[in-house]
């Protein structure tokens, strides 16, 4: 199927054009900028931005893929989780498409999306396999027995989500925001092993309730504490061993639990998704202890891991490939959208 995809869920304007598993065309507007000074998602602003970008966006989708949007199948939106005033964007906007050219409409979860959007650079997903997403909301382990339909959290954050400790972190150290992209670049001057980071719910006693659990609110408050008390002692901050000492705890629990979750539910293949997907530390950790448990790990090319259209058509294609039905012109954005729920 030739699929249009449509993302609004946050502060990016994501259009994409997929036929088949073949990306024809992905564009991202980003309101990012916009949001620098106030150091996170300002919700208006966001939706105000959204509402300017998307026509615009959406031309450039179908120019550069030189698709004219009459020859779709369907139109791929995200319902959610998100920002209510965002999403409303986007779902209108695929709701008049839908309307206007009398074409399927598929309202799609986004978090589902930050996972399937791999198929787009490694192809069709295997029948049962894990994954780990980790995103600016979100942090879960997942078995995934159907894209579309089945799927399993066995493991949460129980307080921050991985991208909300590293913005935290890059506030802290001044370092601006987004922090996921500044602290990845500082860490790769840094000694990650200079300073000894907690690592979240991993002790004996912690992994007999929370075995596929994160914890990154005492990581965040560890860091915080280090930084106080080496300017109160009047020396620098060393922020590049800092930035390196944090993101390998980081990528240490999340690769150490994922790895933990492929033994003991039989998986044979990881994949990886959502804005901390991106992270260069994390990416690398996964590959090689992935490697050593024999399990293959699938990661998105790093301009597909951040939010933008192309995830939303490849698990549209997918859903459609299924032969789910359509949802109703009637659905309505769910900022709390569950991610077992797939298709509202
Ligand atoms: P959700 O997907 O949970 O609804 P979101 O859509 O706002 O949240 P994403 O766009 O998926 O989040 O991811 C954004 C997050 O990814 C931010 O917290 C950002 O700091 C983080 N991030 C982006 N690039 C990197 C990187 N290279 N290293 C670490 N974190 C990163
Ligand atoms: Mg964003
Ligand atoms: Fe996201």
């Amino acid at each position: 199927p030739l699929v249009l995809g449509i993302e609004s869920s946050c502060d990016e304007t994501g259009v994409a054009l997929v036929r088949g598993r073949e990306l024809l065309a992905h564009e991202v507007a980003s309101s990012v900028e916009q949001h620098v000074r106030f150091g996170g998602v300002v919700p208006e602003v966001a939706s105000r931005a959204h509402l300017q970008a998307m026509v615009p966006t959406l031309q450039r989708a179908c120019a550069s893929a030189d698709v004219d949007l009459a020859q779709i199948d369907g139109v791929c939106v995200t319902a959610g989780p998100g920002l209510m005033g965002a999403l409303v964007v986007g779902l209108s906007a695929a709701k008049a498409i839908a309307m206007a050219l009398d074409k399927p409409l598929y309202g799609l979860n986004h978090l589902v999306g930050h996972v399937a959007v791999d198929l787009l650079d490694h192809g069709a997903l295997p029948e049962r396999f894990g994954a780990l997403l980790v995103s600016g909301g979100h942090t879960s382990l997942l078995v995934v027995d159907d894209i579309t339909s089945a799927l399993t959290e066995v493991g949460a954050t129980i307080d921050d989500a991985a991208g909300e400790a590293y913005d935290k972190v890059a506030r802290l150290l001044g370092m601006g925001y987004p922090g996921g992209p500044v602290i990845d670049a500082a860490a790769a001057g840094g000694d990650p092993r200079a300073i000894a980071f907690p690592r979240g719910l991993t002790s004996a006693r912690d992994l007999e309730r929370h075995r596929f659990d994160f914890s990154f609110s005492g990581l965040k408050t560890a860091v915080s504490r280090w930084v106080e008390t080496r300017r109160l002692e009047g020396g620098d901050v060393p922020v590049a061993d800092v930035a390196a000492s944090f993101q390998e705890a980081v990528a240490d629990v999340l690769t150490a639990k994922a790895m933990d979750m492929c033994a003991h539910h039989g998986l044979d293949t990881l994949v990886l998704g959502g804005g901390v997907a991106a992270n260069s530390r994390l990416r690398g950790l996964l590959a090689e202890r992935a490697d050593a448990a024999g399990v293959t790990v699938r990661r998105p090319r790093p301009g597909l891991c951040t939010d933008n259209g192309a995830m939303m058509a490849a698990l549209g294609a997918e859903v459609i490939r299924r032969g789910h039905r359509p949802s109703s012109l009637e659905i309505g954005a769910t900022p709390g959208l569950p991610v077992g729920t797939v298709l509202v």
